[in-house]
C-alpha cells in the first residue's frame, strides 16, 4: 500500500503558518496513496503563485511552468501519453487571470485532466493585490478604495463551457477535499476542483472562520450532481451560502478518446514507422 510519504519530497515549503496549502498538499497525496497510484504514473503540473512551488514538495512527475499556463503543459502531457494521470495545479490569479482562456478551452475540449485551483481570492506571492476572484469592494494592495469588480465565477465558467466535473472544496476540511479529488481523478474528463484556501497573511476577510460560517457540503443538502441546472443554480448562488461538493458531474467522451490516432495505444508508445503520414496527406486531396 502506497502512504503520503510515497509522494513526499525532501524539501519542505516555505509558505506562512497556517497557509490552506498545509491542507490542499495533503489531502491530495492521501487521495493519490488511496488511489494507489504509484508516483511514476502521476504527472503534476504548476503555474507561478505561492501555491505553485509545489513542483518542489511533490515526488512524482512535476513541471514548475509559466503564469497561466499549467493546463497547456498538462494537455501536452495528456495527449503524449494518456496512460498517465495528470492533475495541473494552480491559483485562482494564475488559473482564472492570465490562464483563463486555457481553462475555457481546456473545459470545452473535456481533456481528461484534473485540474486544482487554490483560490484564496488573491495574487499572494507579489504580496496581496486584486484577483479575478477577490470580492467585490475587497480592498487589497492595489484596490485601497475596493475592488470595483465583480468576482469571476469559476464554477459557473466551467459548468457552461463545457467542463464535465465541477467541484468546490475547502482547504480546511482536508478528509472532504480528498475524496473530491479521488473522484476526480477518477472522472473521465476535465475536472475542476476550486479550492477555497485561506491566505493568512494578506487576505483577513475570507478567514478559516468566515468560511465555516458559510459553507455547507451539497451532499447534506441533497443536491443531484447530475441535474445541469440545479448545478448552476448551486454555481451562480455561491456568495452568502457557499457549498462544497461535486456540483456537476456528466459523461461524454474526453479528447483523446475522440481522436483515431490515441485510439489503440497512446502516442508515446508508437513507433515512427506505425504512423502512416500518407494517409494523413491523401485525406487532402
Ligand atoms: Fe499562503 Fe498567503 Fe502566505 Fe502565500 S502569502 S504562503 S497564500 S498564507
Amino acid at each position: 500500500m502506497l502512504t503520503q510519504q510515497d509522494y513526499t519530497s525532501t524539501y519542505k515549503p516555505t509558505w506562512c503558518p497556517g497557509c490552506g496549502n498545509f491542507g490542499i498538499h495533503p489531502a491530495t497525496k492521501k487521495a493519490l496513496a488511496e488511489l494507489n497510484l504509484p508516483p511514476h504514473r502521476v504527472a503534476m503540473t504548476f503555474g507561478i503563485g505561492c501555491s505553485s512551488n509545489g513542483a518542489n514538495f511533490f515526488k512524482l512527475y512535476a513541471f514548475h511552468s509559466i503564469h497561466g499556463r499549467s493546463l497547456p503543459v498538462a494537455v501536452g502531457i495528456k495527449l503524449s501519453n494518456h496512460d498517465l494521470t495528470v492533475i495541473a495545479d494552480a491559483g485562482d490569479g494564475d488559473a482564472y487571470g492570465e490562464g483563463v482562456s486555457h481553462f475555457v478551452h481546456t473545459a470545452r475540449g473535456n481533456i481528461d485532466i484534473t485540474y486544482l485551483v487554490h483560490d484564496n481570492r488573491l495574487y499572494s506571492l507579489t504580496k496581496g493585490q486584486m484577483s479575478p476572484t477577490s470580492m467585490k469592494g475587497m480592498k487589497t494592495m492595489s484596490t485601497p478604495f475596493g475592488s470595483l469588480n465583480e468576482p469571476f465565477n469559476p464554477l459557473a465558467a466551467a459548468i457552461i463551457n463545457g467542463a464535465t466535473f465541477v467541484a468546490q472544496g475547502f482547504s480546511g476540511d482536508i478528509n472532504h477535499l480528498s475524496g473530491l479529488i479521488k473522484q476526480a481523478i477518477m472522472h473521465k474528463g476535465f475536472a475542476l476542483i476550486n479550492i477555497l484556501q485561506v491566505c493568512t497573511t494578506f487576505n483577513k476577510v475570507n478567514t478559516f472562520q468566515w468560511y465555516k460560517e458559510r459553507i455547507y457540503k451539497l451532499e447534506d443538502a441533497g443536491h443531484d450532481a447530475a441535474n445541469y441546472g440545479k448545478a448552476l443554480a448551486a454555481a451562480i448562488k455561491n456568495h452568502d451560502k457557499i457549498p462544497i461538493g461535486v456540483l456537476y458531474q456528466t459523461s461524454r467522451p474526453s479528447y483523446h478518446q475522440q481522436l483515431d490516432q490515441l485510439r489503440e495505444k497512446p502516442l508515446v508508445k508508437q513507433s515512427a514507422e506505425e504512423i502512416d503520414v500518407n494517409k494523413s496527406f491523401d485525406s487532402y486531396r
